[in-house]
């Protein structure tokens, strides 16, 4: 039986460094790391994963700030609140709730999010940087969050990425491509299937690693896992019964898999974990750049 990959519990183990070193930035710059999180509407789903957020940025200690805006909030509305966010000293971090509603431009929307602020990691220029994979040494380095923690899970492990075969199901921008990216950047050979893939079993079974994040419950069963893998399991689906589970049959696959994540306690705390780190990174480079031009106030 494979071994599990306990996600709450390393995410719990980022959240304590986090917190130590939150602390840190505060007595030795006078700085506290902000986020901002920007909801439009009233998603259900949406408001519980903002209020999640909210609560872990105060147990870190980052200051923490919503705005709630209602659904029929023009675009050039939620511009105008994105533009003053990115003037706004406190915030150091800026996140768009997604989705949005129908009529405004998503696209148009992250665009305008300062890079510098982008601790989702969407705005073009930052993927840029994860296609260019220039972000392993500038600052400041913003991944998308899910993806950065994937890679941490299956760091987790102690198996090196380099030249391993990795499979990575979804293309998505949030996760499935950026997934591709940092394996293809830690050396391993990646495949990217996608709903239009033929021989999808095939191509899964040929993984060493195995990232799943289609949405879609039991598409990855026991018989498309190589003994000894490691999967990865993204997906996130309410079943009738309110029941979550991810996109692999889980109880199947872990006696198959080496190495499993469950669902939920797999990729979701590592998501929020990431998603911090990344707020802290954005105040300390904010830090080191008010350093460079001679002031801390
Ligand atoms: P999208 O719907 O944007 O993308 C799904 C991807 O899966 C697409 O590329 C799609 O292919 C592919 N796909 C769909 N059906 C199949 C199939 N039958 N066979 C092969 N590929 C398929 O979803 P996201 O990437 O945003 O999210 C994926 C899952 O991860 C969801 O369940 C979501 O809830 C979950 N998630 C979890 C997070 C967490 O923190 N735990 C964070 C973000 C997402 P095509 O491109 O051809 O349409």
């Amino acid at each position: 039986m494979g071994m599990l990959i306990d996600g709450k519990k390393i995410a719990q183990q980022i959240r304590e460094e986090l917190k130590i070193e939150v602390a840190r930035l505060q007595q030795e710059q006078g700085v506290t790391p902000g986020l901002a999180a920007v909801l439009i509407g009233d998603n259900p789903a949406s408001k519980v994963y903002v209020n999640m957020k909210a609560k872990a940025c105060d147990e870190t200690g980052i200051f923490s700030e919503k705005i709630l805006l209602p659904k029929e909030t023009a675009q050039q509305d939620l511009m105008a609140t994105i533009h003053e966010l990115n003037r706004d000293d406190r915030v150091h971090g800026i996140l768009i709730q997604l989705p949005l509603p129908e009529h405004i431009d998503e696209r148009a929307v992250l665009q305008e999010v300062d890079p510098h602020k982008d601790v989702d990691g969407f705005h073009p220029v930052n993927l840029g940087k994860l296609l260019s994979a220039k972000f392993w040494n500038e600052l400041p380095p913003f991944v998308p969050c899910t993806p950065a923690g994937v890679i941490k899970l299956i760091e987790s492990t102690g198996t090196k990425i380099e030249g391993k075969n990795a499979v990575v199901v979804g293309r998505s921008v949030i996760v499935g491509k950026p997934v591709a990216m940092l394996l293809l950047a830690k050396q391993a050979t990646v495949t990217v299937a996608h709903s239009r893939t033929t021989h999808l079993k095939e191509i899964c079974r040929q993984a060493d690693i195995l990232v799943v994040a289609a949405g879609r419950p039991k598409l990855v069963t026991a018989d498309d896992i190589q003994p000894g893998a490691i999967v990865i399991d993204v997906g996130t689906n309410r079943m009738p019964d309110g029941k979550l589970v991810g996109d692999v049959d889980f109880e199947a696959v872990k006696e198959v898999a080496g190495f499993i994540t469950p669902v939920p306690g797999g990729v979701g705390p590592m998501t929020i974990a990431m998603l911090l780190k990344n707020t802290v990174e954005a105040a300390k480079g904010m830090a080191a750049m008010l350093d460079v031009v001679g002031t801390t106030s």
